[in-house]
């Protein structure tokens, strides 16, 4: 059992979902943080080492899933992306909330070995708005973009698999509905179970 809680956050590209992470870590100070990934992809411009990603060879890649760093993994396009497990571990088990923004099938794999993780799914208010929105960031061409929107289906049909949807329309109002979620999962019975035995023991 984890002392902290466990969060999966998964949308598809558009979503807003690393905005959204943003602003509820800024809400809630120290208390949570974003687990850094490590990707052999390139970087993109204004992203920097250590921050959105640790950005490595394949062959570093390889190296960390054989000592057994990773708390998972997978190949997503041409690259490889996976979560370091040392950092994850370490803020769990001092009672933080952990977010781990990552795509479906390591979200799968996530609840396989932390079953008590809570998995939430954003998406857009429609199909045309996560349109808009890609195409109001003017770095995909047209046809990157349609690529994006058969991605972005085939990832909406996997949200059924989540635990939470949470719609991305108004952000603040997507961000409360993520801290509600997560003061909920605090308040579970196995999360209490602790707090409950010291009610009782000094009774
Ligand atoms: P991007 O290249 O746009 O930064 O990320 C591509 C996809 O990989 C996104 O859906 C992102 O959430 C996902 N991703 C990022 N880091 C990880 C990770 O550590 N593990 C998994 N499974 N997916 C990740």
């Amino acid at each position: 059992m984890n002392k902290g809680i466990l969060v999966v956050i998964s949308a598809p590209s558009g979503c807003g979902k690393d905005t959204i992470v943003n602003e509820i870590i800024k809400e809630m100070g120290d208390n949570a943080s974003v687990s850094v990934s490590m990707t052999t992809r390139d970087m993109r411009p204004g992203e920097a080492e250590g921050v959105n990603y640790y950005f490595v060879s394949v062959d570093e890649f390889k190296k960390n899933i054989e000592n057994g760093e990773m708390l998972e993994y997978t190949r997503y396009g041409s690259n490889y992306y996976g979560t370091p497990v040392g950092p994850v571990k370490e803020k769990l088990n001092a009672g933080k909330t952990v977010f781990l923004i990552i795509e479906v099938e390591g979200g799968e794999n996530v609840k396989k070995i932390f079953p008590d993780c809570v998995k939430i799914f954003i998406i857009p208010p429609s199909m045309e708005v996560l349109r808009s929105r890609l195409s109001g960031r003017g770095t995909d061409s047209e046809e990157a973009i349609a690529t994006r929107m058969e991605i972005a289906k085939t990832e909406l049909e996997r949200a059924v698999e989540y635990d939470y949807i949470v719609e991305n329309d108004v952000l603040e109002e997507a961000v409360e509905d993520i801290i509600t979620i997560i003061k909920a999962e605090k308040l579970k019975v196995n999360k209490m179970k602790n707090k409950l035995s010291e009610v009782i023991n000094n009774a």
